[in-house]
């Protein structure tokens, strides 16, 4: 039987992934600080371990597992990111976990690595235009990240080329842009754009009004997760290291992400632009290398996936307001 390490297993991705490696019939082992919010594991083992213990770290990777997938992070919406408030944390958390991860992982003969890299390492002066941001996988040099979490990814991203390079591991490495779906952070400060946006849709009245960071003219690609996972999966055991992009190329304003929200819901709403974290102008996924080389791209258009989350979280708001905590 297939053997897989899931690392970040209790989060949003990560629990998805566990999923779906199970159907597929891996044996697997899930490694988080917590368990799934929204639904009990389904692997085999999950461990509840911190991967910034370099002890615990090699306890968890105590075999050569077939594949190894790196999800854990510090990490959150532009709430958390874009603050500034949680940089030493998200720097030092991710990069100790990385660290301890590909060690223990090297030692215990492990092979085939995946990591879940970000389109926040893409220079802050390609994406200051809200129609045409650049981000092909090459524009990431000369580095000029617009956060530290972007940073760290960027480091990361090396960290695992060079354990390639010079210990011949299969290092496979995504750069996720904007993954959103159901059991996704929802509220409580982490939350991403469209699931923030799809709970003010819901939760507010017919005729009222939302509140939008910054003009919302600001533009984004969002990646459902079924097509976040499916291209991990091809990534990790196609004959390329990457870094690929692995996100939408369907450019939405966040104006437009809200007119969509409030047609699925039925609503009509005032939109009221208030400042808050807001990041670069304009970010979409440019999917040309991973065509070209995987022969495979994400394709399912955004209104499909957000009608899903919509109605997911409608769901979440019902069952708080039936049973609060
Ligand atoms: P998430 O926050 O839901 O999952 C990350 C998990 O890592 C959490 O469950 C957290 O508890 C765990 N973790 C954090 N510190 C840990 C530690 N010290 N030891 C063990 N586990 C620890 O995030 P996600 O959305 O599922 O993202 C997964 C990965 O993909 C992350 O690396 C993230 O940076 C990357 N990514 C995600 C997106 C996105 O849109 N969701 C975009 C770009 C990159």
């Amino acid at each position: 039987m297939r053997t897989a390490l899931v690392c970040g297993a209790g989060g949003f991705i990560g629990s998805r992934l566990v999923k779906r490696l199970k159907a597929d019939g891996f044996w697997l082992r899930g490694v988080d600080l917590k368990f799934p919010e929204f639904s009990a594991t389904v692997a085999d083992e999950f461990v509840l371990a911190d991967l910034r213990d370099r002890k615990e770290c090699l306890a968890v990777v105590d075999r050569p597992f077939d594949e190894v997938y790196q999800l854990a992070a510090d990490m959150g919406g532009a709430g958390y990111i874009f603050t500034g408030d949680h940089d030493a944390d998200i720097m030092s958390n991710s990069a100790a976990i990385n660290l301890n991860v590909l060690h223990a992982c090297r030692q215990a003969g492990v092979r085939r690595i995946f990591y879940a890299s970000s389109a926040c390492i893409y220079p802050l002066h390609n994406q200051e235009r809200i129609d045409h941001p650049i981000t092909s996988e090459s524009s990431a040099y000369p580095a000029a990240p617009d956060s530290e979490y972007g940073w760290e990814k960027l480091f990361s991203e090396r960290l695992y080329l060079s354990f390639a390079r010079n210990f011949g591991m299969a290092c496979r490495i995504a750069r996720y842009h904007n993954i959103f779906g159901p059991e996704g952070t929802w509220r409580g400060g982490r939350e991403k754009a469209p699931a923030a946006i799809a709970r003010k849709v819901a939760e507010a009245p017919n005729g009222g009004a939302i509140e939008i960071w910054g003009d919302g003219r600001q533009t984004r690609s969002f990646l459902f997760i079924d097509e976040c996972i499916e291209g991990t999966l091809r990534l990790t055991r196609s004959e390329f290291s990457g870094p690929f992009n692995i996100g939408s190329d369907e450019m939405v304003s966040i104006n437009g992400l809200a007119a969509m929200l409030m047609e699925i819901a039925g609503k009509q709403l005032e939109l009221k632009h208030v400042s808050g974290p807001i990041g670069v102008r304009g970010r979409t996924s440019d999917n040309r290398l991973i065509k070209e080389r995987l022969g495979w791209a994400p394709a399912e258009p955004l209104r499909a996936g957000l009608s899903v989350t919509y109605g997911w979280i409608q769901q979440q708001i019902q069952t708080v307001e039936a049973f609060p905590p």
